[in-house]
């Protein structure tokens, strides 16, 4: 132990050296000059004091004066200065991957060192990190994951965590859980952070911690409302009152005066979305697959006439504009690349900045451009508070946001967009007050921008909790109601009886709320459970590769495009894909014929023939091979062994798959002369979502409909769909069984006779040995 401790000592004076040594170098000075800019590097002293003599407190500060870069970085300091600096373990986590690995890089430099020395990072499948890591920024995910094997966080000295104005469904999570270890550990500090707002929920959720605010300072912004937008291209947008029926936001007029040539066009186009569209939440969906198709829709267009107005004029500085998602960003980054001047690389640098760019692309985001050119960067929300841009002057923002990440332990991958709250709109128009006066331009009415609500709802009252509930139980904490009572705001009881009641239904816990094997497996794979089960099974009956597309196909934007002006040609292209009454063999065969396609060098053709969208072909692809490897790590298949895609081939075989998936997401058909109705047992008569092969057909040959989500608009609607028969739904609909080992082997036993395979008893006594060393794990 002694001699531990020597070593420990020794370490500690080493790295107080390196320090100082660091800083009494020029560059060490130079970097510091900077930071004793910002206005958290004012605050340091008190800061530093305030965390020796509390447990907990929080920090809120506008976005940019320094918390996530510079408050780890003085714990770090000020540990090293006391010789303190081998034994400290600082952990910061940051909601999205991409703002752990930019945030370390840029404090190891900072420090003067390369990544992995003092300063590491970690998010999933990723990392740099060594022996003298003392500083870890990780995702939320990383530390949930490590507390599920280390719940004392035993040698951690101080837990960071950042962003949580943001109230995301790990981060409301993650805070009841540390909240319950603080007792355990009285020495340990734990620290909030967050941009300009509701320090105080946080404050007593905590018994009253200390609250730190860093002053922060935002020149004037200048805001333009759509209505003053459409004004500059000589339209006016005037609000529609007399049709009640709509509602008062919903309609609005265009009145033409004065147009003129090229602005006729966009006005035009303006005018066509707005009518289409309502200016409800369709319209975006309206924008972005309009903009695959006619390059004149709303939203590009408007960014563009915008960007060239303001490129055109004398006033200097970066542009900023939020879109919602990569798939957003990449499509217009593609359309502005061909304009004459926003295309130009000696005139503008145009760049991406969203949550799976490549760190190369990352540092350009702050690098200044060269003189004489503008600077333009297509973000996501991730430009609001997790990544600060130093010269943006102008601010474009579309109104709308999405999380599109999946690494997240818990995250359901596929979220439409919405419209934002009236706190992340102000938010993102001070993001063009930070060096000097700016304007920022909102492209939506504003009286969409007064119907938002003041603060986004926290995820955990917005989402369904089923992979909440998994992970509450995987990660031993007791009884999941008991647990979500002591949230910092809890969801409603009912919202979390029906998870537990979906998870005892599809077999993930049995009777008593304990995980089955199939719920710990579940519990391995990031997607919702019933897509998750959906893998599990596939992987186990052999038919792994149409799974895996169906799995990846509903965790990214709707790759079947229907633009509204084509809508039927769309739809019928979509039908081509399945002529048997299944919307997931329809993303099956319409993958295999794109990547068929790409191997010719035809992928894009293919897309646009079929009205599919490239991007969304390009996200299953690498999403497809994301799933395999985790299963691969679950053990569920063996990477060398081709036995996987075995039955791959059996389309009876997927259907029941997907109906084992789905189930308890189940409807009967009733068909009458012409036509047919759908009842669920719940609910009596649903449609289906029209853009459904099944929503074409006047007949269905088979007695159910299972189906992805239902959706309740004015009736209920019934989104992705799949046609099975009896035996399907009582063979496969139902839990495998609530556990136990006899259910899943009838199951089996059944399946094979359903299928009757000719190697029935071969391929059953092999399954049966495989699902039998599965359940003892
Ligand atoms: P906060 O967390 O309070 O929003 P940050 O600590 O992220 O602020 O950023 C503080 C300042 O450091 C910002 O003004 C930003 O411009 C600058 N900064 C942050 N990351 C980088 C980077 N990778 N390169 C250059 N400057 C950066
Ligand atoms: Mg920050």
């Amino acid at each position: 132990k002694a001699v531990m401790e020597k070593i420990l000592w020794r370490r500690s004076l080493h790295l107080r050296d390196q320090q100082h040594a660091w800083q009494s170098s020029l560059e060490g000075r130079e970097m510091l000059e900077f930071r004793k800019n910002l206005p958290a590097y004012k605050e340091k002293d008190a800061l530093l004091t305030t965390i020796s003599q509390n447990q907990v407190i929080i920090i809120s500060g506008e976005t940019g004066c320094g918390k996530t870069t510079q408050v780890p970085q003085f714990i770090l300091e000020s540990e090293i200065e006391s010789l303190r600096g081998a034994v400290c373990s600082i952990i910061c986590t940051q909601p999205r991957r991409i703002s752990a690995m930019s945030v370390s890089e840029r404090v190891a430099s900072e420090r003067g060192e390369k990544l992995g020395e003092s300063v590491g990072y970690k998010v999933r499948l990723e990392g740099m990190k060594g022996r003298d890591t003392h500083l870890l920024f990780c995702t939320t995910g990383i530390l949930l994951r490590r507390l599920l094997v280390d719940r004392n966080l035993k040698g951690v000295t101080h837990v960071i965590v950042d962003e949580i104005h943001e109230r995301g469904m790990n981060e409301d999570f993650l805070l009841i859980v540390l909240k319950d270890l603080l007792p355990r550990r009285p020495e340990l500090r734990l620290i909030l952070m967050s941009a300009t707002l509701d320090a105080e929920l946080f404050s007593s959720y905590f018994g009253g911690a200390q609250i730190i605010y860093i002053p922060g300072f935002t020149h004037p912004v200048k805001t333009h409302f759509l209505e003053d937008i459409l004004e500059m291209t000589g339209y006016r947008l005037t609000p529609y009152n007399q049709i009640d029926d709509y509602g008062p936001e919903k309609t609005w007029k265009m009145s033409k005066q004065a147009p003129r040539k090229r602005k006729t066009q966009i006005a035009s186009t303006v005018q066509d979305a707005l009518m289409a569209a309502d200016f409800n939440e369709y319209s975006l969906q309206t924008r972005e697959s309009l903009s695959c198709w006619n390059p004149d829709c709303l939203g590009f267009n408007l960014i563009e006439f915008l960007l060239v107005s303001i490129c055109e004029s004398e006033m200097p500085g970066a542009i900023l504009v939020f879109m919602t998602g990569w798939d957003d960003i990449s499509s217009l980054k593609e359309k502005l690349q061909s304009h004459p001047l926003l295309g130009d690389p000696t005139r503008v640098m145009l760049l991406a900045c969203h949550g799976s760019m490549a760190s190369s692309e990352q540092r350009l985001i702050f690098t200044e451009p060269d003189k004489g050119v503008r600077k333009v960067v297509l973000a996501t929300n991730i430009a609001e508070t997790s990544i600060t841009i130093n010269d943006v002057v102008f601010v474009l923002d579309c109104g709308k946001a999405k999380e599109t990440s999946y690494d997240a332990l818990n995250n359901t991958p596929c979220l439409l967009p919405s419209w934002i709250s009236k706190v992340s709109a102000q938010q993102r128009r001070g993001r063009a007050g930070r060096v000097q006066p700016g304007e920022c331009y909102h492209l939506y009415p504003r009286s969409v921008f007064d119907s938002f609500f003041e603060y986004q709802l926290p995820e955990i009252l917005r989402t369904p909790l089923q992979s909440l509930c998994l992970q509450i139980k995987s990660l031993k904490l007791g009884s999941i109601s008991e647990f979500l009572s002591r949230a910092l705001q809890s969801p409603e009881l009912l919202a979390v009886q029906n998870a537990i009641e979906y998870l005892k239904i599809i077999g993930a816990f049995d009777e008593s709320e304990n995980l089955t094997v199939l719920g710990r497996y579940l519990t391995m794979l990031p997607m919702e459970p019933k897509l998750g089960k959906m893998l599990i099974i596939g992987s186990i009956f052999n038919c792994l590769d149409p799974i895996l597309s169906i799995v990846a196909g509903f965790s990214v934007r709707d790759p079947f495009l229907t633009p509204l002006e084509k809508k039927d040609a769309a739809e019928a292209a979509k039908s081509q894909f399945s002529r048997d009454h299944s919307d997931h063999l329809a993303i099956i065969r319409a993958y295999e014929g794109w990547k068929e396609a790409e191997r010719n060098f035809g992928g894009y053709d293919f897309c646009w023939k079929n009205f599919l969208s490239v991007q969304s072909m390009k996200a299953i692809d690498s999403l497809r091979k994301e799933f395999f490897s985790l299963l691969r790590d679950t053990g569920l298949v063996d990477e060398h062994s081709n036995t996987y895609n075995a039955w791959s081939l059996d389309e009876r075989l997927i259907r029941a798959v997907i109906c084992c998936g789905l189930y308890p997401g189940v409807c009967s058909i009733v068909h009458n002369e012409k036509s047919f109705s759908l009842k669920t047992m719940e609910d009596g008569q649903v449609l289906l979502y029209s853009n459904s092969v099944n929503a074409r057909e006047s007949r269905i040959p088979y007695p159910w409909i299972v189906f992805n989500e239902k959706i309740k608009v004015n009736s209920i609607f019934l989104r992705d769909s799949t046609a099975i028969s009896d035996s399907m739904l009582l063979l496969f609909g139902g839990s495998i069984s609530k556990g136990d080992q006899e259910g899943h082997l009838k199951m089996l036993g059944g399946f094979l006779e359903f299928f009757m395979k000719p190697d029935v008893a071969e391929t059953y006594q092999k399954l049966r040995t495989e699902l039998e060393e599965l359940i003892q794990m």
